[in-house]
């Protein structure tokens, strides 16, 4: 649940209004109202009495928010540090409210949408400085493009409004494939219908021959019948493949631009610089020598090579590095480093002692 810092929304209790302490014992109609200023949950009949005459402050203990009346609902989710999440997604979204289509490249788009979350995420989890700063940024951006902002909302009404087009459209050729095939199947029972009749006449009259010839007639235009069905079945198949997907975009689509393989370094560079491994094996030393030969070691798969490429690596690791140019304002950041200095030095020769104990 969440916390109780402030500005963080209480955690509900659902069976006791916290305001008047009315029990959901004593009335099963208990419900609780939220106000989006501070979601502090109380009861239906709190927020009548206390709101009735115009706006007053919270009744909450240390809460200083004043609310309206008319600001109170009934919250959707059950925990309100959700409601609250969601309240302000909905929020900026319809300020932030640009599309992928309105942005040169995918890396711009997807920059857009980092900046977004980043005043979003301020908004929901910063302290007061930060959302005061998000709420700022955030009126700034609307003031500046209010009419890209309406013509975006425009566009989206509109879309929504072709969506449900395309959704009744579809419904109604479902609804029409429906009354042709019912009336298809009430057209063949009354043809077979029809035919039995036929076949009890020619029989009535006794001539066996005819009758034979009848029944193959029938038949053979049964079986042709099946064929010319499944002909006009496939062909209404084919009419009605045009299924209209949501989301498929209708222009044009980008231009893929090539960026080569996924590097998941970013362009680092990963080939030794500053010095060049020799044959390792080459190096003789009494301890590597050991660690080489010694079963009870190299059985767990110790490799030298691997310790000496590694102490390779760690000698010239500090190069390049000028402590003048990290040491950010003095003194802490020094006192932090010599302290962090002793302790690897420290560990550094126990290391030397047991590398191969
Ligand atoms: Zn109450
Ligand atoms: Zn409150």
């Amino acid at each position: 649940m969440a916390s109780q810092r402030p500005g963080a929304p209480p955690s509900p209790n659902t069976d006791i209004c916290p305001v008047c302490k009315t029990m959901r014992y004593l009335n099963r109609d208990l419900e609780f109202l939220i106000n989006p200023e501070c979601y502090h949950p109380m009861c239906a009949n709190c927020v009548a009495r206390i709101f009735a005459d115009g706006p007053a402050q919270c009744p909450y203990a240390g809460c200083q928010k004043t609310l309206r009346k008319k600001a109170f609902k009934a919250a959707y989710f059950g925990n309100l540090a959700v409601e609250r999440e969601v309240d302000i997604r909905r929020r900026v979204h319809a300020v932030f409210n640009k599309e992928e289509p309105d942005f040169e490249s995918l890396a711009d788009y997807n920059a857009y949408l980092e900046q977004v979350e980043e005043l979003t995420f301020n908004l929901v989890s910063g302290n007061p400085d930060q959302r005061s700063k998000a709420e700022a940024e955030m009126r700034d951006w609307e003031a500046k493009h209010k009419s890209e902002i309406e013509e975006r909302r425009r566009q989206a009404r509109e879309s929504e409004a072709q969506r449900l087009a395309r959704e009744r459209e579809a419904k109604d050729a479902a609804r029409r494939r429906r009354l042709d095939a019912a009336r298809e199947d009430a057209e063949e029972k009354a043809r077979d219908a029809r035919e039995r009749e036929e076949i009890l006449d020619t029989l009535a009259t006794g001539d066996a021959s005819h009758a034979r010839a009848t029944m193959q007639k029938v038949a053979l235009k049964k079986r042709g019948q099946h064929r010319l069905d499944a002909a006009r079945s496939s062909l209404l198949d084919a009419a009605s493949s045009n299924l209209s997907i949501r989301g498929l975009k209708k222009d044009k689509k980008r231009e893929a631009v090539d960026e080569g393989p996924y590097d998941p370094f970013g362009g680092l560079d990963l080939a030794l610089q500053r010095y060049t491994l020799g044959p390792l094996d080459g190096y003789r030393n009494d301890w590597v020598d050991a660690a080489r030969s010694r079963s009870d070691i190299v059985v767990g798969g110790y490799s030298a090579e691997e310790y000496l490429s590694r102490a390779m690596f760690e000698a010239f690791s500090g190069m390049g590095v000028f402590i003048e140019d990290e040491k950010g304002d003095g003194e802490l950041a020094t006192r932090e480093a010599a302290q962090a200095a002793a302790a690897t030095s420290d560990t550094a020769q126990k290391m030397d002692v047991d590398v191969f104990a």
